[in-house]
């Protein structure tokens, strides 16, 4: 396995300490929430409460301005905090709000990050991402949610979909075309949107792996002319081509509870076969298993060097290639391995995986709901389509 320790300080030591100390004292034991594949509502309160606990000590923010909610810190101590947070398997914080935040952090005026981030560094105010439409979700520049000035508001028209937690949200970030005139991308502006304005509806779309999106209908919703972030027609580059390219969060990479899920899963897994005897051996020894999980062995360690590929990238400012090459090879990478990852772990636990509770639940189901949350790989733009990227922005090749 890979080793890779940044706290050579005693400085960082205590610093990992001090997050292991909170996490044993804070996080609920056994908490396996995940936002985009559970929906239950005692879930959700005890989610939000433990993310609440976190934004009282200012580590959500935690490289943020303390101005803005945050507490300066530099980009090793986040590091160090999320992969205790990974280990400690704590539930990963809602990413849109974190993506909503670093586009204000980087665009935003001095009055909206006053007004939104202490929120989100907090944890007390969610927010939601209205960005795909019923027929805008790879190629997203073609999307007809429109929003035209009417005096000194803007009047939002249109519908999305696919948006995660947005029924728990207070705000959603929305892409709009405000150019009716322009081609594709060139006409594309962000705004955040409170979802109680009025002339706001919401439908759930339920996913299969218990989890909730939802569809959310503009109808001739009133915004306030400083509800537009960054530049009229600029959100392409500027808001969403953070998820698609360049990365938004100014402190730099970290690594990411949500996909460390990967190397908690092989751990089980693992123990489940030293632990479980087949024809009177343990499944480890089985030459097909052990084969099999060399294999998930070897992705998992590939993810985990591509972590620290990107932050040593950033902490050195040295790159191989431009940037967009590391961050799409390691999403394209990530979000193909995934679904296979989950479909071995279910070919060696075998049909007993498909049980999802009581007493012949295999890893107290726990990998069956892993396998069906793998195939929504989608979220944040397919493995396709970061190919593309890679091809078109890192490797400049033509479309
Ligand atoms: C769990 C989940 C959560 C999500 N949360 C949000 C959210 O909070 N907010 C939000 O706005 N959206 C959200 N999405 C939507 C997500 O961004 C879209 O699913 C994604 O962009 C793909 O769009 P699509 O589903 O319409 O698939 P399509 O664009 O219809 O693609 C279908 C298939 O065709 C392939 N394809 C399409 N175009 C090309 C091409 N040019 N070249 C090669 N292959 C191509 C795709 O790779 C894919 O395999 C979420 C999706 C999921 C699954």
């Amino acid at each position: 396995m890979v080793d890779f320790c940044p706290d050579d300080t005693p400085q960082l030591k205590a610093w990992r300490g001090e997050v292991r100390a909170f996490l044993e004292a804070e996080l609920p034991g056994g908490m396996t929430f995940d936002y985009d594949y559970d929906e239950d509502e005692a879930g959700w309160d005890a989610y939000l409460a433990f993310w609440r606990k976190v934004g009282a000590k200012k580590w959500i923010g935690l490289t943020w301005p303390e101005e803005f909610g945050g507490l300066g810190r530099s980009a090793i101590e986040r590091w160090i905090l999320q992969e205790e947070f990974a280990e400690y398997a704590a539930p990963s914080h809602p990413i849109i709000g974190m993506a909503v935040a670093a586009g204000l952090l980087r665009h935003g005026t001095h009055a909206q990050r006053l007004r939104h981030l202490p929120g989100i560094a907090s944890g007390a105010v969610q927010w939601g991402e209205g960005y795909s439409e019923p027929g805008s979700g790879s190629d997203l520049a073609s999307l007809t949610t429109r929003a035209h000035l009417d005096g000194d508001h803007w009047v939002l028209n249109g519908q999305k979909t696919l948006g995660t937690a947005a029924h728990r949200a207070q705000w959603m970030s929305v892409l709009a075309r405000t150019d009716p005139e322009a081609p594709g991308h060139s006409a594309i502006s962000c705004f955040l949107v409170p979802l109680d304005a009025p002339g706001i509806q919401m439908l759930p779309l339920h996913n299969m792996a218990d989890g909730q999106q939802n569809q959310t209908f503009f109808d001739n919703v009133r915004l306030p002319a400083d509800s537009l972030l960054g530049d009229v027609n600029k959100a392409w580059n500027q808001i969403w081509f953070g998820l698609g390219g360049e990365a938004l969060d100014p402190p730099g990479p970290s690594p990411d509870p949500y996909r460390y899920r990967i190397v908690r899963m092989l751990r089980k897994v693992m123990s489940y076969c030293r632990e479980t005897r087949h024809r009177g051996r343990p499944l480890m020894e089985d030459p097909v298993v052990r084969l099999q999980l060399a294999e998930l062995l070897e992705g998992v360690e590939a993810i985990r060097t591509q972590y620290y590929e990107s932050y040593s990238n950033a902490v050195t400012g040295i790159t191989v290639g431009p940037r967009p090459i590391a961050l799409n090879l390691h999403q394209a990478y990530y979000k193909e391995f995934w679904p296979r990852f989950a479909q071995t772990c279910m070919e060696i636990v075998g049909p007993m995986a498909q049980i999802q509770g009581g007493r012949w639940a295999c890893l107290n189901g726990e990998l069956e709901h892993y396998f069906r949350g793998s195939v929504s790989n989608h979220a944040g733009g397919t493995s396709q389509l970061k190919r593309m990227v890679l091809a078109t922005r890192g490797l400049g090749l033509p479309r």
